[in-house]
């Protein structure tokens, strides 16, 4: 194994940062974060994709990125859910996309306003309170880099 630095990037990234936010919303301030959540206590865990980026710092002085770290944006960040049996306690998990300059696993910026609606929505159809959208049937289409996502790499990407 590899010398594992304490600010390295993770494949895996709790959610709990934003919280504070969800718990503003709109049906929100009923959930209570808890990061050590264990699929046993859960009513229900899944999988949604979430929309955010994410940015190599270690690329920054490649000759092509212009002092500037490399980024890109994704529609399909791999995101786990967890829901307690009381429906009061939740976690979720990202997982992390690879660089495609350096392949390591890369820091991740979600675009906060849809996690906080995602999750939410999902809770509601989880408990009952709302039907399955049609688009909640397909599958999405689009590119996604499998090979790059850690959320394929241990096979529990909707892709
Ligand atoms: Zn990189
Ligand atoms: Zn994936």
């Amino acid at each position: 194994m590899p010398m594992t630095r304490k600010k390295k990037p993770k494949r895996e990234i709790d959610a709990a940062k934003h919280h504070a936010a969800l718990a503003q919303a709109d049906g929100g301030s009923q959930y209570e974060y808890d990061p050590t959540l264990a699929i046993e206590d859960c009513r229900k865990t899944g999988v949604r994709h979430m929309s955010g980026v994410f940015i190599c710092h270690a690329c920054q002085y490649k000759p092509n990125n212009n002092g500037r770290p490399h980024s890109w944006g994704s529609g399909k960040v791999c995101t786990e859910l967890y829901l307690s049996k009381d429906n009061k306690t939740y976690r979720a998990v990202f997982n992390a996309q690879q660089c495609n300059q350096c392949n390591r696993y890369a820091r991740f910026k979600v675009n906060e306003k849809k996690y906080v609606d995602k999750v939410l929505d999902t809770f509601e159809l989880w408990t009952g309170r709302r039907a399955a959208y049609r688009s909640e049937l397909h599958k999405s289409t689009g590119p996604h880099d499998s090979s790059r996502c850690y959320g394929c790499v241990k096979g529990i990407c909707l892709e």
